[in-house]
């Protein structure tokens, strides 16, 4: 299918090409004919899937442009604001609809002034209600859309949505997306829709496929070992760590700076402008690793995180489902590793049922093995760098006293100890291990069976990952540290010697 195949007018259709689209995705694909056909409609659809293409073009399409705000877009954050207007910018330049950002925090008078010149509102619940409480300004939008309905729940504006409503006219379209669907939400949706068409892409669909999901097993005490090894092993553009909580988030910041990793925190209870420039710094790459808890997440929106990582295992499955979507956007592929006790694994295989995915276990790679890694990588690395002049002269001094092979040692020696893998050889549990703990965790729900618990453990260990479901072993998936440039390994700064 492709773009072309809608009925979108043709501005809109030279927007799409310029954006450089080429085929729908799949919420854009159900939703786009839905909306145009003039439906209310309830879909399910996380960041990074193209949501916002979903609505914002087939209603844009729709605009007249005749001067008066025709679409209100409703958003949990700022961020999430910004964003948004910048995608619906895009697509609506050529057809002159302009857009308005709205959000707290900001004067009142320059927000009201580009309102008024605006075909398209994209605001945060709080400061519209109070734009439309204090009469400030009048909206009576055709087009209304909830974007992260579950989201503005969760940071509880349900009630200032539903003061919203009392103020737009009842002869609207109404759009809702959410990346998740609760009770709450689904009596939102039939407090505000009217006979909404449901958009249901597939369980695996919601959950990007460009994402693969793999968890780990270890003990307690071995997290933080368990982390810095597989940072250094997937070698990470940019990643985002979560936490349950803001006490842990300080703590891993101190433990991976000491690391030499370029890494901040980002708190819930972050000052804002705090906040934007640290997320700045993360999306220019002056930071490589955010250390985030759920809520301070929310909204986060950068293109090129390569890998997120779950220090620990969320409690519910709409958490997951949010972390691991802040990878894998924009059409490229991302990973998302979860770390568990032999206990949590419970909790992996209540979200895998929930969410409808299958997660690999993998063993954590020995310090050897990540060696190799970064000697592929460098060996990589020394084949392309450019032979200097200075290089040159100090070859030519070091011969004075020495040969060229002790020369080369020396100068590979020094490169290597800058980037020694540290800590403990063996991390975490091995296949055999992890299949017993899962085969544990069977028989502990089927009371008959406790005979069975050492079943398993006699198998041998040579794969280094297998499905979750305990069989179909897969081969290891080529980590793509290896051929990426050590850019990662660039932003350590040596620090080795605090490493326990
Ligand atoms: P969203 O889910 O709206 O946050 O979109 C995630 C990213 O995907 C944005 O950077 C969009 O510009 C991009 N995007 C949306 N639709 C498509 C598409 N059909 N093809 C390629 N990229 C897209």
């Amino acid at each position: 299918m492709k773009f072309t195949d809608f009925n979108l007018k043709e501005s809109i259709q030279d927007a799409i090409k310029e954006a450089g689209f080429t085929e729908p995705s799949p919420v854009q694909k159900e939703a786009i004919p839905l909306v145009l056909a003039g439906h209310d409609i309830i879909a399910q659809a996380q960041t990074g899937t193209g949501k916002t293409a979903a609505f914002g073009l087939p209603i844009m399409s729709m605009m007249k442009a005749d001067g008066s705000v025709e679409g209100l877009v409703i958003v949990p954050t700022r961020e999430l604001a910004m964003q948004v207007s910048d995608e619906l910018y895009r697509f609506g330049k050529l057809s002159n609809l302009k857009t308005a950002t709205v959000y707290g925090g900001t004067a009142y008078a320059k927000q009201i002034e580009r309102i008024n010149q605006a075909s398209i509102v994209v605001a945060t619940p709080g400061r519209l209600q109070d734009l439309l409480m204090s009469k400030k300004i009048k909206l009576n939008p055709h087009f209304v859309v909830l974007d992260e309905a579950d989201e503005m729940l969760d940071m509880g504006f349900l009630d200032e949505i539903k003061n919203i409503f009392t103020f737009l006219a009842k002869d609207r379209q109404t759009l809702m997306f959410s990346a998740t669907m609760p009770k709450a939400i689904r009596k939102l949706a039939e407090e505000i829709l009217l006979e909404p068409k449901t958009v249901s892409i597939t369980k695996s669909e919601s959950t990007n496929t460009s994402i693969t999901q793999l968890y780990y097993v270890v003990e307690e005490k071995e997290r933080d070992d368990a982390l810095v090894r597989l940072i250094d092993f997937k070698n990470p553009n940019k990643c985002i760590i979560f936490c349950r909580m803001k006490k842990e988030v300080d703590r891993l910041v101190a433990h991976l700076t000491a690391q030499g990793f370029k890494v901040s925190g980002l708190h819930g209870d972050m000052e804002q402008k705090q906040r934007e420039v640290t997320i700045k710094a993360f999306k220019q790459g002056g930071i490589d690793i955010f250390v985030a808890t759920d809520v301070a997440a929310r909204g986060l929106d950068v293109n090129d995180v390569t890998h997120v990582f779950n220090y620990h295992i969320p409690f519910d499955s709409e958490s997951y489902v949010h972390r691991i979507g802040r990878t894998g956007r924009g059409g490229k592929t991302g990973e998302a590793i979860t770390l568990v006790t032999p206990n949590e694994l419970k909790t992996i295989k209540r979200i895998e049922k929930d969410v409808g995915t299958t997660m690999a276990t993998e063993v954590i790679p020995t310090r050897q093995e990540v060696q190799n890694v970064k000697e592929d990588e460098l060996i990589a690395k020394i084949a392309g760098t450019q032979i200097t002049e200075s290089a040159i002269r100090l070859v030519k001094t070091l011969q004075h006293d020495l040969d060229i092979v002790t020369i080369a040692h020396l100068l590979a020696s020094m490169i290597q100890s800058e980037n020694a893998i540290l800590g403990k050889d063996k991390i975490g549990l091995t296949l055999d291990q992890i299949a017993s703990a899962i085969e544990r965790i069977r028989n502990d729900r089927s009371p008959s069976s406790s005979r069975n618990r050492n079943r398993g453990r006699s198998g041998n260990d040579s794969s280094r990952r297998r499905s979750s479901s305990g069989g179909g072993d897969k081969s290891r998936s080529g980590h793509s540290s290896r051929d990426r440039s050590s850019q990662g390994r660039a932003s350590r700064n040596g620090g080795q010697g605090s490493r326990s």
